[in-house]
């Protein structure tokens, strides 16, 4: 094999391409394997930029499958990404998902409970009184349940990504820092790609983990897909009182979401029509001052009182047919395989997507089917979409 030429080129080495760039060394650790990418600051990488919540209140079984992974793999990870006797800290903090019912909202809440029940899930329905005595803070009016997942959670997401390259790289993965500027392609297959420096690498197995990139990557091989860099905002607060236990990430029905950060500190978002599509990372504080304090305000009277200490802004890479994820070889291009259209819950479902792409590269039989991602549902036009706040 030439210097060039790899078993498997990998574009973007945010959550999606640095798992799989693992998995795939775990699985077969003879391949040759380049992961490339344009920033290694990762200074605009969705991954860095999250909330970095994991959740099994999903109502696809899919996607509750891929979340229960991900507890068991955050679980084992310090112990896992070990290298050289140095293990991360990922800060894997299990305070609870609490996800704010009105009548609206009930029904379909129901369904996906009973549904995560099965599953094995660590879940809860709680009645508003239950809300009140564990979170006093909250106001319950119109409220007339909650689910709560007691070991769902948030992670430092840059630490599990540092974690996750550093035992690529010692598997022998090769970290490239370059832009991918063109595909090249041959009789209906993909052959390698064309770099920023000049360069051009071969491969016939090439992996989109572009993130909020991703489909300008596609174009390159005429390939469209619909999935678009979206921006989301969130921000930091400073509340006057101070909750006395852990908040929950705590999901209210406006789409508001908030919790708790170390230093006494709030976070929180919302995900809103107006947000631009496109390559924006400013973020803005009107948007906290006139929009969203009044709604954090209404649901937790107490914040009325709090200083804004900062904000920021992130690319959802938005899939405007399903807000599902898009796994698998593009059916018109051989060796092209797609991990993209994540839509804002991709960091929990990066270790299972890297171990499905590794399955379907290599082969295997994947250990848990998450064919329903298939790009063939793009093509066909068959959306496959969560029911309720989601
Ligand atoms: C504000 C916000 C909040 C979020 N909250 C959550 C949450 O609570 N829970 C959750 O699970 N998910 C959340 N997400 C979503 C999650 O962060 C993403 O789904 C996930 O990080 C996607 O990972 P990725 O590897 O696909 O993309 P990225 O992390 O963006 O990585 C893609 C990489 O590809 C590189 N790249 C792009 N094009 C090229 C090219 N041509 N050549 C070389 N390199 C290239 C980029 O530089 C980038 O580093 C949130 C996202 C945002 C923005």
């Amino acid at each position: 094999m030439s210097n060039n030429t790899y078993d498997v080129i990998i574009i973007g080495g945010g959550i999606m391409g640095s798992s799989t760039a693992y998995n795939l060394m775990k699985a077969d650790n003879t391949l040759k394997v380049v992961v490339i990418e344009k920033d290694e600051t990762y200074a605009k990488a969705s991954t860095t930029l999250s909330m970095v919540n994991s959740r099994i209140q999903y109502s696809l079984k899919e996607n509750v499958q891929i979340s229960q992974y991900a507890a068991k793999i955050l679980d084992e990870f310090e112990d896992e990404m070990e290298v050289n006797g140095v293990k991360p800290n990922i800060v894997y903090r299990r305070e609870g998902n609490l996800v704010i019912l009105d009548e609206k909202a009930e029904p379909a809440a129901r369904q996906a409970y009973e549904m995560q029940k099965e599953l094995g899930c660590a879940i809860e329905w709680w009645s508003p009184e239950k809300i009140k005595e564990a979170y006093p803070l909250y106001n319950m009016d119109g409220v007339v349940a909650g689910t709560f997942g007691p070991e769902d959670g948030h992670f430092d997401a840059y630490a599990v990504l540092m974690g996750y390259k550093a035992k690529a790289k010692v598997l022998g993965v090769e970290y490239m820092e370059n832009e991918v500027v063109d595909l090249i392609t041959a009789n209906g297959a993909i052959t390698g790609v064309k770099l920023a420096s000049g360069e051009a690498l071969s491969s016939s197995t090439i992996v989109n983990c572009a993130g909020a990139w991703a489909k300008d990557l596609c174009a390159k091989a005429g390939i469209s897909i619909p999935v678009e860099p979206t921006k989301r905002q969130c921000f930091a607060v400073d509340p006057a009182i101070k909750p006395a236990t852990a908040l929950p990430l705590t999901f209210i029905p406006s789409g508001l979401y908030f919790r708790t950060e170390t230093g006494g500190l709030i976070l929180l978002g919302k995900s809103m029509d107006e947000d631009p599509v496109g390559y924006d990372f400013n973020w803005d504080q009107k948007r906290f001052l006139e929009n969203l304090w009044l709604e954090l305000a209404e649901f937790v009277p107490a914040f009325e009182s709090l200083k804004l200490i900062r904000g920021w802004a992130g690319l959802y890479a938005v899939n405007t047919k399903d807000a599902n994820s898009i796994l698998g070889e593009w059916p018109d291009l051989k060796g092209f395989y797609l991990a993209n259209g994540f839509s804002g819950h991709g960091l929990q479902q990066g270790p299972a997507v890297g171990r499905y792409m590794t399955e379907l590269i290599t082969g295997a039989t994947p250990t848990l089917d998450l064919s329903i991602f298939g790009p063939e549902r793009i093509i066909a036009n068959k959306p496959i979409r969560e029911s309720g706040i989601f």
